[in-house]
């Protein structure tokens, strides 16, 4: 059986907020690019940390990516969380810039946000055709000089064989942040929960759980 981390909404905040200052220092990025739908609430978290009073809120934009199938038991009461990663990525959304002036993803920096790694695929895949989008329209606009840069952010990665690759500058230069390295367990998300009180208790039992381990119970 899959082991399940339960992760609350204060657990997904603070994650944000310890990451946002290397972000904000290192990554400067001008535009979030939210992976649905685990990045659009740390994305949202993430920008009310990014903003300083001297600049406007960093957009996000949306793309939707699907590599997981829910698994099925055939048996409803048996079935939970857990999904298998399925062959191929699947566009389910991409960019929409029709309603923002001036406004695109060439000479940016570009910050990527989705709320696991876990095989590597799906980030692997936005990476990719972001970057094939940037280098089209740059042609098409004569901007074929200016550099854009993409970085990553997750909650969480699971350490793990990936399957998935990320552009080798991009790691070298450690333009990629996961909040917190976890082992390959199922991450159960606060958003995904239909009883939020008791996937709560669950969090706060795993965490006792975790601290009467401990020599010194802390
Ligand atoms: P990857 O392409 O890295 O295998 O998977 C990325 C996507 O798979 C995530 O954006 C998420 O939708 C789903 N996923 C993979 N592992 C987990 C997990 O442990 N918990 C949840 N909730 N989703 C997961």
């Amino acid at each position: 059986m899959v082991q399940r981390k339960y992760i609350t909404y204060n657990q997904v905040h603070k994650l944000c907020q310890e990451s946002a200052q290397k972000i904000l220092n290192e990554f400067k990025p001008s535009l979030m690019i939210a992976i649905g739908g685990g990045g659009y609430v740390p994305a949202r978290i993430l920008r009310s940390f990014l903003k300083t009073k001297d600049s406007a809120n960093i957009p996000i934009q949306a793309i939707g990516l699907s590599l997981y199938e829910k698994l099925s038991t055939g048996n409803s009461s048996s079935s939970g969380p857990e999904e298998k990663a399925g062959h191929t990525v699947t566009r389910t959304q991409w960019l929409d810039f029709s309603a923002v002036k001036n406004s695109d993803l060439v000479g940016r920096n570009i910050l990527i946000v989705d709320e696991v790694d876990d095989t590597r695929t799906t980030l692997q895949y936005a990476v990719q055709e972001l970057q094939k989008d940037v280098e089209m329209a740059a042609e098409k606009m004569g901007r074929k000089g200016e550099e854009t840069r993409f970085f990553v952010f997750v909650l969480h990665n699971k350490n793990k064989d990936k399957k998935g690759v990320l552009p080798e500058d991009m790691m070298r230069e450690g333009r990629y942040l996961a909040a917190e390295t976890v082992g390959d367990e199922w991450c159960c998300y606060p958003w995904e929960a239909t009883d939020i009180d008791e996937h709560d208790r669950l969090a706060a039992e795993a965490e006792s759980k975790k601290s009467a381990s401990k020599p010194n119970g802390n």
